[in-house]
């Protein structure tokens, strides 16, 4: 017999995409979605060949995509501790099939190659789903402005430039991105906070001796992120309109800012993350030094941002929900801190969580359809970042990258069960309804019955097109 290769097909599963949610079938050729549709007949020859996957009572869904992972990330004092082979597990445990890595910065003056040349090398031969790179802007001369264009010839269709940290973009650099950034078709995704504010309010609290966690909180206000966000839309008005993707939301006021000038025609475009839907500030207080777990930028927030942020979502002001994935043992937290916040390296893991949080807190707490949930965690990402409609979407012709979620799976969860490489988890004791059994990455299963069956290697880099960027791309 000839061998026709790899083919599924997924019987009787709730298929979510952009049209319609329905009992039907899904078979996947080599890599890709060959067919969708209320019932799908194999021949006897095929029917030889073919995995048969019975998905009824389970939901269909595009792979989850994250576009705003730290793998590999070294901060100097630190490494994030999870690489792109644990990271990638991890995360095709949890229901994701495709990630956009933001690296961290190179040596001072590299160009803007450095970092995703060091990069392709951390992940090929260990990414066991697929990836891509957002570049990373460190300063600026002629020669950075001449080669974004080359660099997204490669591939790499968005950038990030930072208003705090040790390579903040002032006003007039950020400026000068932006023309070049549109004329070159590239997203510049910004991470937004008042720099001047943080420093100030941070100095003040040390002088005062307050170095308790909760003052991570208090040196870096709502406004501090309201504001760097509201100079960034006029900063993209004055570029002729540049498009600008705002990572990390965690502001309501932020929010309003970004509602309405797209409102005004701005493309602006608002990315959030479990963390500050699902987490708040009070946190920051519990005794032992455990608010150090939760030191991230921007800090969690009160109840009244989490509701604005899920109304967001609902009404398509935010357009995506990713992790800023950046795992630390609290150990080590505990360890570089001390007594004093300043000195704790910031971020939290996620990645694994992401999509089972979503589907229990937004879709089956009615915050958002299933088909938002399956907009803002593949589709609006992969088509935003350029992957779509390879990525993101349950279509004819796409790659096949696909997750079935049981939604009878109760599940508390804790560190122990994750396969994150880290000794603690921001989520832990949360009950969710519902987790991924399987995740397919180009018609290839990965993890079937909650069990890791994937290969070192496998995931391969996805050169991105430039961005999709419109009115239907929220
Ligand atoms: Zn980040």
């Amino acid at each position: 017999m000839e061998n026709k290769g790899n083919i599924v097909l997924i019987k009787n599963g709730i298929l979510v995409t952009p049209d319609k949610v329905f009992e039907g079938d899904l078979l996947v050729i080599g890599e890709t979605i060959a067919k969708v549709d209320d019932s799908i007949l194999l021949s006897d020859e095929d029917k030889a060949f073919a995995t048969l996957i019975d998905a009824k009572g389970k939901y269909v869904l595009p792979g989850g995509i994250d576009v705003h992972t730290h793998f590999n990330l070294d901060i100097g004092v630190a490494v994030a501790q999870d690489d792109f082979y644990t990271g990638t597990v991890a995360a095709a445990m949890g229901g994701t099939t495709t990630i956009v890595d933001h690296p961290g910065f190179g040596p001072k003056g590299c160009s803007i190659f450095h970092q995703i040349d060091t990069y392709h090398e951390y992940a090929k031969e260990n990414a066991v789903i697929d990836y891509s790179f957002h570049g990373v802007l460190q300063h600026l001369d002629e020669k950075i402005i001449a080669d974004i264009p080359k660099l997204a010839d490669q591939g790499i269709t968005s950038m990030k430039a930072y208003m705090t940290y040790d390579f903040m973009f002032s006003d007039d650099m950020l400026l000068t991105v932006l023309r070049t950034t549109k004329e070159a078709g590239v997203l510049i995704a910004i991470h937004a906070e008042d720099d001047s504010k943080i420093h100030s309010l941070r100095h003040k609290f040390l002088l005062q001796g307050k170095k308790e966690a909760i003052y991570h909180a208090k040196s870096r206000p709502v406004t501090v992120e309201s504001d760097a966000i509201k100079k960034v839309i006029a900063l993209s008005h004055k570029a002729n309109n540049a498009p600008v993707y705002i990572v990390h939301l965690s502001t309501k006021e932020g929010l309003l800012a970004i509602k309405k000038a797209k409102e005004a025609g701005q493309n602006i475009i608002a990315e959030t993350c479990p963390q500050y839907l699902l987490l708040d500030e009070s946190l920051y207080t519990l005794p032992d030094h455990q608010g150090l777990k939760y030191i991230m930028s921007p800090p969690l927030r009160t109840k009244e941002n989490q509701n604005a942020l899920w109304e967001g979502l609902f009404d398509q002001t935010l357009s995506v929900i990713a992790t800023d994935h950046c795992p630390f043992d609290f150990k080590l937290k505990k360890k570089l801190a001390g007594d004093d916040f300043s000195k704790c390296p910031g971020g939290v893991a996620g990645v694994e969580a992401r999509v089972p949080l979503i589907f229990s807190k937004g879709v089956l707490e009615q915050k958002m359809s299933l088909q938002c949930f399956a907009r803002v965690m593949a589709e609006n990402p992969a088509k935003i970042m350029g992957l779509y409609p390879k990525k993101g979407v349950i279509s004819k012709g796409s790659d096949a990258d696909i997750i079935i979620l049981d939604p009878e799976q109760k599940v508390t969860i804790s560190q122990k069960m994750l396969h994150e490489n880290v000794d603690y988890t921001p989520y832990e004791g949360i009950n969710v309804m519902g987790w991924p059994v399987l995740t397919m990455v180009r018609g290839s299963i990965i993890v079937k019955d909650s069990a890791f069956i994937g290969k070192k290697g496998y995931g391969k880099f996805i050169k991105r097109k430039k961005a999709l960027i419109g009115a239907d791309n929220r």
